[in-house]
């Protein structure tokens, strides 16, 4: 064997060994938070058929976008219940681990496409604490053994899970648990994948929206912004000023960041810029 071989060799047993050392480590919370985020037990699951007939997967713009490690993003959005609320699969193709935004209900269909794609969930992330983004969420949380993050200021909102969906008159489900609060500006990490949480009140006070970083972002928006649209502030929790504020953080992001809102089509920074009449100077001044 020559030497140059057995010297890729070692190299290519670094490379795997360090590979396993990070997926064992996997969700990585970078900056600390109000609460110790551990390292959190993950189990994985096979089989299941997955019904896709209203899924569908995000075409990043650059279908080669990779982040700077060398990782592949995919994003599939689940709409589920009659609110048609996206369940957000997030997931970094090479090395399968992914998270869950948003486990709005029907879970049985969303455990099903995890694990039909062998994705190793680290953790679920809750957008802001209304019914239609939480009732599946303890079912999931308990199916995949994960940890479940949601802003403080939304845990009334989703401690009152049961009142909400008497107020919709659809089945009772409990408040999800959750495990961790998230904070303004906290950073986490998952396979090459990394993400910022920005709390943008207005929907509801503790809404937050994730932004992937690297050569395609990509902004998680829940309920703040959707394609033409923004969330309703005229439920319990809502301000139309703290809104404004929140879409003007939002219009200072790139025009070609990818929005996957809570409800609809994607869309893009750009594009709402241009076409959302919440997004032009009138609105914002009015
Ligand atoms: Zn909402
Ligand atoms: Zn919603």
């Amino acid at each position: 064997m020559k030497a140059w071989a057995g010297a890729a060799i070692i190299a290519i047993g670094v490379v795997v060994a360090i590979s396993a050392a990070v997926s064992l480590f996997g969700l990585r919370r970078l900056s600390p938070g109000p609460s110790a985020g551990g390292e959190e037990p993950v189990k994985t699951a096979g089989g299941g058929m997955i019904d896709s007939r209203q899924d569908v997967s995000i075409m990043l713009e650059r279908p080669d976008a990779r982040s700077t490690k060398g990782g592949k993003m995919q994003v599939r959005l689940i709409p589920v219940t009659m609110f048609q609320s996206n369940c957000v699969v997030a997931w970094d193709e090479i090395t399968g681990d992914g998270v869950l935004f948003d486990t709005g209900g029907d879970a049985g269909r969303i455990i099903d496409f995890v694990r039909s794609k062998g994705i190793q969930v680290k953790a679920i992330f809750l957008t802001h604490g209304h019914v239609d983004h939480v009732a599946g969420t303890n079912r999931v949380k308990k199916e995949l053994a994960v940890p479940v993050y949601l802003h403080p200021e939304d845990r009334p909102l989703a401690d009152a899970t049961s009142r909400q969906c008497l107020m919709f008159g659809i089945p009772m489900e409990d408040a999800p648990e959750v495990d961790h609060d998230l904070a303004e500006g906290e950073k986490f990490a998952f396979g090459s994948l990394e993400f910022t949480a920005l709390h943008l009140p207005g929907h509801s006070p503790g809404c937050t929206a994730f932004l992937f970083s690297g050569e395609k972002p990509v902004l998680v928006s829940g309920d703040v912004l959707f394609e033409s649209s923004i969330g309703r502030t005229d439920l319990p929790g809502g301000d139309m000023d703290k809104m404004k504020e929140s879409l003007n953080r939002l219009k200072q992001l790139a025009d070609d960041v990818v929005v996957v809102p809570g409800h609809g089509r994607q869309t893009s920074i750009g594009r709402e810029k241009k076409l959302n009449p919440y997004l032009s100077e009138s609105f914002s001044m009015w």
